[in-house]
């Protein structure tokens, strides 16, 4: 076990439970490595096709209990929850990733609300969203969210396994499967990241969705929620690793429309 990997051990134990009360209260709380946010490449590489995966789930797991991301090839949407990495396929099914199954995209953390709050009345993605802005500190932190709720529906999507040489995902995503599912209980969970990280991360809400019996699910692109729970966790660090082989070492990471690329494949 590496000093980091210690100091990470040590620094858990002392991380003290959720708690409901306050907005406030979350951050300083903390010792900052709890909060730190670690992410598998950037989604500037995705958009430029730097699909092949070089981080196995199990060393994701390793680095938190909560999470999206995608897998090797694009083939599916990955969702982390409770410690569970969920497998989520355009074929619509779901099974549980194997411990060697790859990720080139993935943002990871120890999931540790600091407060969550009912839905109070029904409430489409902009009133939610909206609502968990108003619990935030402000823009430019990085919240994880997750929201576990009765919903009359939920619109999502998940990319397809594509083969070398690879499209950009601009290409990619315009052959995704959208599917809506109504009348459902299920949780989504993800992220809200600051504009100013538009091409490291995906900017504003990255939320993905799987249905309680953990049967179905995908990238959430819209949803309505009738009635349920929404826990937010403010993070204070991001550590990004770099693919340091194949594909990424030369690919285009800024291309002058990045933010409108990624807000078209991300749907929002
Ligand atoms: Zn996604």
């Amino acid at each position: 076990m590496g000093t980091e990997r210690l100091l990470t051990e040590r620094i858990r134990g002392l991380i003290r439970p959720a708690s409901s009360s306050g907005r406030h209260q979350g951050a300083g709380r903390t010792p900052e490595l709890g909060r730190e946010v670690y992410q598998n490449s950037i989604m500037a590489a995705l958009i430029d096709g730097v699909y092949d995966g070089d981080v196995a789930v199990e060393q994701l797991l390793e680095r938190g209990d909560f999470g999206v991301g995608t897998f090797n090839h694009l083939n599916g949407e990955m969702l982390v929850l409770d410690g569970t990495c969920f497998h989520l396929s355009a074929n619509g099914r779901v099974e549980t990733a194997r411990k060697e199954d790859l990720s080139p995209f993935s943002v990871m953390v120890r999931f540790a609300p600091d407060e969550a709050l009912e839905v109070p009345t029904p409430m489409d993605r902009p009133e939610l969203t909206q609502l968990i802005d108003d619990r935030t500190r402000g823009p430019n932190l990085i919240y994880s969210v997750r929201v576990d709720g009765n919903f009359s529906e939920v619109r999502t999507r998940t990319v397809r396994e594509q083969s070398a040489p690879y499209p950009p995902l601009i290409q990619a995503s315009a052959d995704q499967a959208e599917t809506v599912f109504t009348g459902l209980q299920g949780t989504l969970a993800g992220f809200r990241t600051p504009e100013y990280l538009q091409g490291i991360s995906v900017a504003g809400y990255h939320l993905h969705f799987i249905d309680e019996l953990h049967t179905r699910g995908g990238h959430c692109l819209d949803f309505r929620i009738l009635s349920g729970t929404v826990s937010i966790c403010e993070h204070t660090a991001l550590r990004i690793r770099l693919p340091a082989v194949g594909k990424f070492l030369d690919a285009d990471l800024s291309s002058p429309d990045l933010g409108e690329q990624i807000r078209d494949v991300e749907g929002r």
